[in-house]
Formats: structure tokens, C-alpha cells, sequence
């Protein structure tokens, strides 16, 4: 069962779930019922909190609608508490910052490495093509290359599947006309 906490100070809120609990005790982690910016223990979020802000509702974290719905569910909510306190309110607002830049370098990287793999694969069917010497119908040495460029875009459209599709034509036969 998950549930929601929050930090009455600063307004930080997460999810806890049994098997968060029980595997934080196992590798001898801190208590996931403090909060990070204040070091109190935080209190559950009351379900109706819950199912009113959007920002606990499944928007993607980080996203213009989640910050808006957050900011609400503080000025809302955790604002009335004795214990609320703005300067800390800024530190949580500064932690979620660093935790965005970090979550959106973290895609960036992904996307990076995902691309130099989609090309390492096509460099080496292309590297495979290239080997090829004479038409496999005919026999006949006159063959022309396709030109890398309509196939780098098709790579770049249709990823590494296109690649492969592509992959039997990568040369012209200048005697019977056949793609290989
Ligand atoms: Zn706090
Ligand atoms: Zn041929």
C-alpha cells in the first residue's frame, strides 16, 4: 500500500510504501519518514489532500501543470500549519530545482546513449554491405554504392529497424540493374 507524506515545515512530500520501509530497515538506511530538508518526521498526507492536487495524481513530475498544482497544494494546505515556515519552503523549492536539472540530465544522457547505439548498429551493417565486391545475380563487378545520405535519413527517421530494412540495398548493380 503506498501512501503519501509530508513535512508540515517545508512542504516536502513523497511516497512510502511498505516495501520501501521494510527495505530501507534491511541495508540500514535512514528512516524514510524524515524529511531531507528538515530532519523531522514527516506526517501522512490525508487521502482527500491527495486526490485534490493533481501534482499527486500522476502529471509528469516537473512538468508546467505539476509545479502550478504543487504551489497550490501549499498554499493551500501546508501554509496553515503553525509550523510552516517559508525560508524552509525555499530550501524544499531549491531541492526540487537540482532534482529536476538532475532528472532532465539523466533523460538527455539516455537519449545520447540510445542514439550512439542506434548508429553503432548501422555503422556495422553498413561496415557488413561493404564487403560485398560483385553482384550476387549477375556476377558482374560494375556496382555502384547507394549513397550513405538517403540512408543516413532514413536511419535518422526510422531508427535502427529502418537501418536494417535498408540494409539489402546498400549497393546498384550497373549490369542487371538488381539493389543488393
Ligand atoms: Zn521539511
Ligand atoms: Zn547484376
Amino acid at each position: 500500500m503506498k501512501k503519501w507524506y509530508f513535512c508540515k515545515q517545508c512542504g516536502y512530500s513523497c511516497v512510502i510504501s511498505g516495501l520501501t520501509q521494510i527495505s530501507n530497515r534491511l541495508i540500514g538506511k535512514g528512516s524514510p519518514e524524515m524529511c531531507p530538508n528538515c530532519n523531522i518526521k514527516i506526517a501522512e498526507l490525508p487521502i482527500e489532500i491527495v486526490d485534490k492536487y493533481d501534482c499527486f495524481n500522476g502529471l509528469n513530475i516537473f512538468s508546467t501543470d505539476w509545479i502550478e498544482s504543487r504551489e497550490q497544494y501549499i498554499n493551500d494546505y501546508v501554509s496553515q500549519f503553525p509550523e510552516f515556515n517559508k525560508e524552509l519552503y525555499k530550501k524544499e523549492l531549491s531541492r526540487l530545482k537540482e532534482s529536476a536539472e538532475r532528472h532532465f540530465q539523466y533523460e538527455e544522457v539516455q537519449k545520447e546513449k540510445y542514439m550512439a547505439k542506434i548508429n553503432k548498429e548501422a555503422q556495422k551493417i553498413l561496415d557488413k554491405q561493404n564487403c560485398i565486391s560483385k553482384c550476387p545475380i549477375c556476377g558482374s563487378t560494375n556496382i555502384n554504392k547507394i549513397t550513405l545520405g538517403s540512408r543516413a535519413a532514413k536511419t535518422a527517421v526510422f531508427g535502427v529497424v529502418g537501418a536494417v530494412d535498408d540494409a539489402g540495398k546498400t549497393y546498384k548493380c550497373g549490369n542487371c540493374g538488381g539493389k543488393f
